[in-house]
């Protein structure tokens, strides 16, 4: 069997490097190299021996990801990855630059299952989970081709997290490895279509990640004309499962909510929005839906958003409207991938 060698926290790594008949303390000297270093090849492991190069060789895979394409947007710095992974399936992720510092959105599986009516990554379906190794790679090669420290990662690219729940554990308890790239939990956020026994396990395993929760309805009966997802799980159930969250890690829940115009954004959808919210400590992230060529989702006018988060507001509830980036570089999650896969 050949070893992930980039999916395994210290501990395995120790555990691995035994089995090859090594000592442990070998693992602490590999393990920066994989995780702090981001080194494309054993070969650059210099302080290894060329024997023990030659074991790893012959006994583990090193993930990386090789960069297709990288589109920047000339109006606020965002730049749009396109990789391939070993078996040639294509992953993209994005980065994004604020004042506070730079972020980066990654996929966290080719393709997606959860069928959501307006998203572009739903079009094809599912190919395959990715390993933690797969993920964390976006994040390192990124970081190579800037040269400089990402502060903050967002898993909101394609793909339902919580769908490739054990992998994505991994690849936080490794991202915010203090030995690795050691982002603070507080800087990791989780966007989720809403799978109730996921976002239960997730808040008990008390980390301090923020949980966005995938809402864009104001009413289970419009939730389900939008996302498949709210046959298993009505939308009540779901807010009674971020609130859980909350009360398990005292992290402030984030609701997305995308409008689309003439489906969401009325005056009364905000105040059912409101009576959902009621009590709760959160907060909505209002998002224009951007059009994706295969669905005739309008975006609402810009006096519209503004007058949806006003009458939020008045209901008491904490609103913000996500800036929109990368418009010029086919900004809407899935689209670049699709593209290419379509040429
Ligand atoms: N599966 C996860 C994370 C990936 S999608 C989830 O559902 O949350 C990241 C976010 O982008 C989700 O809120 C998703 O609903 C939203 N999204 C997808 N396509 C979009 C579009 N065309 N316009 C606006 N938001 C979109």
């Amino acid at each position: 069997m050949t070893e992930d060698i980039k999916s395994l926290n210290q501990k395995e790594l120790e555990t691995f490097l035994c089995s090859l008949g090594e000592k442990p303390f070998r693992a602490k000297q590999i393990y920066p190299w994989l995780h702090v270093k981001h080194v494309e090849d054993f070969e650059e492991m210099t302080d290894i021996s060329n024997k023990l190069k030659e074991k790893l060789k012959e006994s583990s895979v090193l993930t990386v990801l090789r960069q297709v394409q990288v589109q920047c947007s000339k109006l606020d710095g965002t730049r749009k990855y396109l990789f391939a992974l070993a078996d040639g399936t294509m992953v993209e992720s994005v980065l994004m630059r604020y004042k506070h510092g730079s972020s980066v959105c990654i996929s966290s599986q080719a393709g997606c299952r959860m069928g959501c009516r307006f998203c572009a990554s739903a079009l094809g379906g599912l190919v395959r989970n990715l390993t933690p190794g797969e993920m964390l790679d976006q994040i390192y090669r990124i970081q190579k081709d800037l040269g400089e420290r990402v502060s903050h990662v967002v898993v909101m690219g394609t793909g339902e997290p919580l769908d490739n729940y054990d992998n994505f554990l991994k690849f936080i308890e490794l991202l915010s490895d203090e030995h690795g790239l050691n982002i603070s939990q507080r800087n990791i956020t989780v966007s989720t279509c809403g799978i109730v026994p996921r976002i239960r396990e997730l808040a008990q395993e008390k980390l301090q990640i923020t949980l966005a929760l995938s809402l864009h309805a104001s009413s289970q009966e419009k939730r389900l004309a939008l996302m498949p997802v709210a046959k298993t799980y009505e939308i009540h159930e779901v807010i009674e499962a971020c609130d859980y969250y909350f009360r398990q890690t005292g992290r402030r829940i984030t609701y997305e909510y995308s409008l689309v115009g003439g489906i969401n954004d009325s005056k009364e959808d905000a105040r059912l929005l409101a009576g959902l919210m009621k009590g709760q400590n959160c907060h909505v992230n209002l998002i224009p839906v951007n059009p994706v060529r295969e669905r005739d989702y309008a975006q609402p006018d810009p006096q519209a958003v503004v007058n949806f988060k006003k009458e939020l507001e008045k209901y008491g509830i904490n609103v913000t409207i996500r800036r929109e980036m990368g418009r010029d570089i086919d900004g809407a999650c899935g689209q670049l991938r699709k593209r290419f896969m379509d040429l």
